[in-house]
Order: C-alpha cells, then structure tokens, then sequence
C-alpha cells in the first residue's frame, strides 16, 4: 500500500516501537495527525514506549481495541530512505525490527521535551556607568559578535564573574535569549583553501569531487599507503559535500584518532564538525541527533554507529581505515559497518570512500569485480618514504629464556638512541604474560567463568581474563595444588617486554601504548601526543599503535613476533596478519628520516611473512583470493556462524545435533551446515558456547532459509541462539 503524505488524526497507522515485540502494531493517529516517519509515544499496556509511525495501519487488530498515539515528539520525521534501510540491514544481519529502531535512537532523552537554555548576545546602547569589568564583557562580546553565549562561557570568556553579565542584562546592553539547547553546530566554511595537494593526490581529489558532483550513489575503494595524504583527499570530497548543500559523515575506527582528525577538519573547514561516539556526554549525543536530523550538523566524525544518525540529505560516507576490524559490532546486533555504508549510501543516492593502506580482501575483490572504482596512491608526501623492510630469522638467534628482543633489533635501537630518533617494538598481546603457569603441578591458571587463561597484568597487579573481564588479584600460591612461590609468567606481552627494554636500555624513556593501560579516552590521546611530541624513546605498543597514529621521529619499528598472527585457524588469518604488519611498518619514517622496519619470525620462508618483505602486495591479494575461492568461502561464499549458548552443556549440545539433523531448509538453497561443535572459547561467563556454521552460495537467498530453519526449533529455557552473518571472529 502506498503510503500517504500525512496521516490524519485518528486515521489507523503502523507503528514500529524499540519494545522487543515481534510486529508493528496498529494506532489511531494522534491528535492534529502525523507524518508517515514521525517519532511517537504511543501507550504500550501501561506503558508508553518510543515508535516511529512506518506507515499506513494493517487493520489485523480489533479495532475496537486500537488506542490512540499519546503525541508527536519533537524530532524530524524519520525518511522514508532510513526506515528502508532499516528494513532492509534488519533483514540482512536477521535482526528484529525493534533492535534495529533501538539502534536508530540511540541518544537519550529523545521523549522529553525540547530543553531551552539562556544565551547572551549583544543589547542596545551602553550602561550608564561603566566599569572595566562591563567594558570586558562588551569588548568579548563585540569581538565574538552575535553566536551568543551561555553565562559560563561569557563570563569565563571576559574574565569577570556572572553577576557582572547579569548586571548589563538589567541595562539593557546585553540581551538574554532562550534558545533550545540541542542548537545547530557551528558553520562549516567548504570555500576555504586545502593544502596545496601533489599531482597524484589532485587527480584522486579530481575524480573523488568530480563523483560528488555527478550526484548519486558509487563506491570509490582509496588504497594509499600510510602518509600518502588519504585524508587531504577524501577532505576534497567532503567540501564538494558540503557546496552541494548535502551531509557528510567520516567513519573512525578508533575514538583515539578523533582527536587528530578534529583539528584537520577545524584547520580545512574553519570550525569543528559533530562528534558521535562513546567519549562524548549525553547531552552531546542528543544534540548530534537531533541536529543531524534538521540538517543543523553538516559533518559528523564518527564511530560505526553513526551510520545509523538520522540524516536527511546524505551525499558522502567516508569509511577510514576500511579494513579495520572495529567496523563489526560482534555483541547485540551483528553488522559490519562497512557493508551497511554501502547498502545506506546507496539508498541514500551517495558517495562513498572506503579509505586504507591495507584493505580488506571484500573491498579489494569488488574493486576487482568493478563494483567499486579504485584510487591508488603509492608515494608518501612530502620527503617521507616508506620503511625498509626485513626480516630477522629467530631460527639463527640464540636468546635467553625470558627474553625476547633479538641482538640484531637491539643493535639498531641503540643506534636510534644514539641518534635522538624513536623505535617502536610492536607485539600483539596486552598484560604481562599471556600466560601464568605453576612449575610444580604444571597447570596453567584459568578463568573460573570461561574457557580461557587468566592474563597478568603486572603493572595492575592483578590477573585477568580478556574474555568476560574478570580479575583476581595475583596469587602467591597456586590455585590447583597449593604449592608456594612456584608460579612463573609464559611468554611475552608489552608489559613484560616494556620490562626486557627497560633492562637493555636503562636511560632511554620508555613508554607503554596498551589500550587498557589508560584510564580514559582523554589519557590516551594525552599519551599518544605526547609520544608524537619527542616524550618517549622506546614505544612499546599493541595492535593499537598501528592505527593511523602519525609519530614523526619514529624511524624503526620491530615486529617482535611476525609469526603470532600466522596461528590459529581463522579463516582470515593470513590477512589480518599482512594488513597488521604492513599498518605497523608504516608507522616508521613518515617524516625526512629514513624508517626501517625488522620483522622478527621464525618461518621467513611462509608466504605471508615472503609477500610482506618483498612487497608484492597484489600478488598476495591475489593468492589470498584465489584460495578463498576455490573454498567456497568470503568474499566468494557466503557464511554464517550460530552460536548457541546455555549455562547447561547437554541444552546446547542437544540442540545442535538436533539443528544439524533438521537441516533441509538449508539444503534447499544448497547450503551445508557444519558442527554443532564446541565454540574455540567453549565457555564464557559460565555459559557453555556450541558452534554451528552454515555456508552457502553468494547468490542463494540464505537469510530466507535461514529463518525457516530455525524457525523449526524450541528454544529451550535459558538458551541464547545469535546469528552472525559474515562472521569475521571465530570465537
Ligand atoms: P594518510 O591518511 O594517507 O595516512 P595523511 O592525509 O594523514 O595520509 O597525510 C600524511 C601527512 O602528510 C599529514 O601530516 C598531512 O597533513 C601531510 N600531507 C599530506 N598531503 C599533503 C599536502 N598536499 N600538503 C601538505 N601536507 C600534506
Ligand atoms: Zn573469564
């Protein structure tokens, strides 16, 4: 049924509520009508609960019984564009509606009514008695001129204390205004000139703004190694956006970037965009979606959950760091924030730019499919090159027990040292030793709640798990047989090598870069840039350094572990190893001094570790692709995990076999169903996890058939049933 373009009051629409309720349910329209998208509150038993009228009513319910929606909120109509793309992620990641609404709305307070706070703008004339501390106050004023200002910010601005505003607000010199609190963000200026971009980075911003301008949707993949002016680039595009009276959002993978690319966008565009993710208050969040709905923010720099901000006029995504693995959500519901930017963007009739050094082999593929345009960009600007890579063959080295940094990667940090340059040693594991095994009994200590070793973090003086998060404090004695002062750390993590560094080089300042070392988003950024700033010598850093930070006196980077990655039987293991490598390297010499780069391994002959040193990259995406596709599996099969958890082991077992013997929806499209099997963590926080994994053809409708599956089992009591289509964790 078409839907009409306004519903009048008491007619019978639809409405989609955050409730987890497996339908829409019909209302009456409420007093003075609504749109179709408008935002509600509707009664709900005795309730009343947030919706969204998605359109016309069905008429299936008693109408007697129909009630009326209590009242429109005071927020844009949700387009219909997003209630499709609603519908449509929805179906794609098997999700219920009412999560994908909840998705969709979260900013709190969206019932309450609109808030209004008081500004301060210039009045008229000037008070009859002047006083230094008045003259201040009109002297900010003037200068700043008619943005207006909160009491605070006017106050603190002139340096004078409130009363003194409040005093010229009684003569009439300074005016005082309620305005709403979720106000528009300031002006982006798109007509101020970028930086003076090279040949190669004006012809990819060319064919970038030239998309933009032609309108409508296309994916553009921008591969450039690190440094090469990616984001001067795609910012191009952004300010064509912006001309075209059109919204822009840029996808950041991690909060601690945000900060670097604020001050490029303040620096391109004149003023700060909108900020959307976990760092930022409440009350932010509100305004961002409240105004991104008006069209009162024009930018927004946010993380993958931005994708889901109500915008009403979306002409460009920028997803950074494309292949970055914190683009999929892997808790509630399960999408990868990627493929949903390209479903919205091309709804939405926009651009989008998937933007990495290292792609994923999904977008690598598409642009060798020609879904997506590719732009590459192979030089670093200005007199940066990229580091030299190799490796160091741990088979040849003879280390002591304990210790792990070789004599060759220790010869060159003192050379870095000696000359006042940064080295980074880079291993993947967070704590002190990844495991704590006792030397009398043998057993190594676990998690009480979960099938997995217990972490020391020495620096916390405590163990924990990095599955459900618990901590113990470290025991003296072990917890299996008793014995005393018999317990000793396996292998290495950052803390422990940040301890063999310290050992090597006593004088040199070293610092620690593990997420969890920092309290706050804030000491992280204050970390990192203090590190950029010269505030460090040796870094010693998880796979968090590899993401997009730019330290311009780092010239030597050490893969203290090339091959940690290699294990494992991850599907994607092999390119998650040559994309973190790759991203780690990059980090050495991206100003004038040459970088380098070791990768300390023990099988230098194994062809990822090969592709990385001799830098054929294509040539690896290719046999990487080719290998996926004789598989059957992503990006040329489709796959979907189940995970069944319970706190009863013979629940999820039974039900399992039971889903695995029951299978003939699946086999109908030709999809084969593998397991039950025990999940790689079988258990985590006391609740047993079994494994099933259905793979099909890319072009069988498998969502379909995956509904009518598990539409034929009870869910016993207790038990947890998530589906996870393209899983990217085997976990
Ligand atoms: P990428 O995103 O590809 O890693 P960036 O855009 O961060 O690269 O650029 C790397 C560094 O070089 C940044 O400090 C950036 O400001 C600088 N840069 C890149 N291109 C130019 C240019 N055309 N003019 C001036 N500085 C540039
Ligand atoms: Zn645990």
């Amino acid at each position: 049924m078409e839907t009409p373009e306004y519903f009048d009051e008491n007619a019978l629409i639809s409405v989609l509520t955050t409730q987890p309720i497996d339908r829409f349910l019909d209302y009456k329209a409420p007093e003075g009508g609504c749109h179709p998208g408008a935002f509600v509150e509707v009664p709900l038993g005795p309730r009343k609960v947030l919706g969204v009228v998605w359109g016309a009513g069905r008429g299936d319910f008693d109408a007697a019984r129909i009630r009326q929606v209590n009242r429109v909120l005071d927020a844009a109509p949700m387009t219909s564009e997003m209630r499709t793309f609603l519908q449509r992620a929805g179906d794609y990641t098997v999700t219920p509606m009412h999560a994908m609404l909840r998705l969709a709305t979260r900013a709190p307070g969206l019932s309450n009514p609109p808030s209004m706070q008081k500004i301060y703008r210039p009045g008229q004339g000037l008070p009859d008695r002047m006083t230094p501390a008045r003259q201040k106050v009109l002297d900010a004023l003037a200068e700043y001129g008619g943005l207006g200002f909160t009491l605070r910010e006017l106050s603190d601005l002139a340096g004078v204390t409130s009363s003194v505003v409040k005093g010229l607000v009684k003569t009439g010199a300074v005016r005082e205004e309620d305005t709403p609190r979720d106000g528009p963000y300031p002006t982006l200026d798109w007509s101020r000139p970028g930086k003076a971009l090279t040949q190669d980075q004006q012809a990819a911003a060319d064919r970038l703004t030239a998309i933009q301008s032609s309108g409508g949707y296309h994916t553009t993949l921008l591969k450039g190694v690190t440094g090469s002016g990616k984001t001067e680039v795609y910012l191009e595009a952004v300010a064509k956006c912006l001309s075209r009276g059109r919204q822009a959002l840029v996808l950041i993978p991690e909060i601690a970037l945000t900060a670097e690319f604020l001050d490029r966008v303040q620096a391109r565009f004149g003023a700060l965009p909108a900020e959307w993710h976990s760092g930022v208050t409440m009350t932010e969040r509100r305004r961002c979606w409240k105004m991104v709905g008006t069209g009162g923010a024009r930018l927004v720099v946010g993380a993958r959950s931005a994708l889901f901000l109500p915008f009403q006029n979306l002409g460009l995504i920028v997803v950074d760091e494309e292949h970055d693995t914190s683009y999929k959500q892997e808790d509630g519901v399960l999408y990868s924030a990627r493929d949903m930017t390209v479903l919205r963007a091309s709804l939405a009739g926009a651009q989008v730019v998937l933007a990495s050094a290292t792609p994923s082999l999904e977008s690598w593929a598409n642009a060798e499919a020609g879904k997506y345009d590719r732009i590459d960009l192979t030089a670093r600007y200005g007199p940066a090159h990229m580091p030299q890579l190799s490796a160091i063959d741990m088979r040849q080295e003879t280390l002591p027990s304990g210790r792990w940094i070789s004599e060759r990667l220790r010869a060159e940090v003192e050379t870095r040292l000696g000359r006042g340059e940064q080295s980074l040693l880079f291993i993947n594991r967070r704590g002190y030793a990844p495991t704590t095994l006792c030397r009398a009994c043998g057993q190594m200590i676990g998690c009480e709640n979960c099938d997995a070793r217990m972490v020391e973090h020495r620096f916390q003086k405590r163990l924990m798990c990095h599955q459900c998060g618990e901590t113990r404090q470290m025991p003296t004695t072990c917890p299996s047989c008793g014995a005393e002062d018999r317990l000793a750390p396996v292998g290495p993590g950052v803390e422990r090598l940040a301890e063999e560094a310290a050992a090597l080089f006593p004088d040199a300042r070293i610092a620690v870069l593990s997420s969890d070392l920092f309290g706050s988003a804030r000491a992280l950024k204050e970390g990192i840039r203090n590190i950029a700033e010269g505030g460090a010598d040796i870094i010693i850093g998880t796979q968090l350094v590899a993401k997009g930070h730019n330290f311009p006196l780092l010239t030597l980077v050490g893969v203290v572990d090339a091959d940690l990655g290699l294990q494992g039987s991850d599907l994607r293991a092999a390119e998650r190893t040559f994309q973190l490598i790759q991203q780690v390297a990059g980090r050495a010499g991206r100003a004038a001094h040459e970088g380098m780069a070791y990768l300390q391994t023990y099988q230098p002959e194994h062809p990822v570790i090969r592709a990385i040193l001799s830098g054929d990259e294509e040539g690896f995406w290719q046999a990487e692709a080719r290998e996926r596709e004789v598989a059957g599996v992503p990006p040329y099969g489709r796959l979907a995990g189940i995970v069944l958890s319970s706190p009863d082991l013979q629940d999820v077992f039974d039900l399992g076999n039971d889903m695995a013997l029951r299978d003939d929806p699946l086999r109908a499209i030709g999809a084969q169903v593998f397991g039950p099997a025990p999940a790689p963590i079988s258990r985590i926080r006391g609740r047993h996890r079994v494994r099933l994994l259905v793979k099909c053809d890319k072009s069988r409708p498998l969502q379909k058939a995956l509904i009518a599956w598990l539409s034929q089992f009870d869910m016993p009591h207790q038990l947890r049933l998530s589906v996870d289509i393209d899983p990217q964790s085997f976990y």
